[in-house]
């Protein structure tokens, strides 16, 4: 029903990974990537948690040291964003509504100056919300596992529904990418 009205190409991430530790920085840093736009809830912590662990405090204070630009972009409410992001000082945007574009444009005045799109890399675990929000607004976009699904709630159940339809799509149109990215690895069988 609805994966068939929209066009596949807005669902494919850029990179797809196990988790926001594999992410190569120092490359990223390279190819410069200045700013990321990170997603939270089973990106980078699960929904029955609230706040970072030590192993992601010290992530964050190397990506800070490397000169990232950190902004959380959640669609979760603002008592939880704060109360995360508050500890780590860095900004964040609530009830963002992704995969509206707005969130993300938000974000990006955060930057204190004007940022050329290909400076940022949005990180997330879905593809209905992070990686489709992200291609409709420009955005180069990482696809990260989902921590743990099994406290999702039920509209994130029902975007994952919606991912595996749309996985089927990107392998019947896109097998390339398909293939190259692993997407096959979040297929539910
Ligand atoms: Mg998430």
């Amino acid at each position: 029903m609805i994966e068939r009205l929209l066009n596949s190409e807005k669902f494919i991430p850029d990179y797809h990974i196990d988790s926001v530790f594999d992410l190569d920085v120092e490359a990223l840093r390279k190819k410069g990537i200045k700013m990321l736009i990170i997603d939270i809830d089973n990106t980078l912590i699960p929904y029955d948690e609230f706040s970072a662990n030590e192993r992601l405090i010290t992530w964050f204070e190397t990506l800070k040291t490397l000169g990232f630009f950190i902004v959380f972009v959640s669609n979760n409410h603002f008592r939880r964003i704060q109360f995360f992001a508050k500890p780590l000082n860095i900004s964040f945007v609530s009830s963002a509504k992704k995969p509206l574009k707005k969130g993300f444009k938000k974000a990006l005045r955060y930057f204190e100056n004007p940022i050329a799109k290909e400076e940022v890399l949005v990180i997330g675990d879905q593809l209905m919300t992070d990686v489709y929000g992200a291609k409709r607004t420009g955005l180069n976009v990482a696809l990260v596992k989902p921590l743990k699904q099994k406290s999702e709630k039920w509209y994130t159940k029902f975007n994952r529904g919606l991912e595996q339809k749309m996985l089927q799509k990107i392998k019947e149109n896109h097998a390339k990418s398909y293939r190259e990215l692993k997407l096959e690895d979040r297929v539910i069988k």
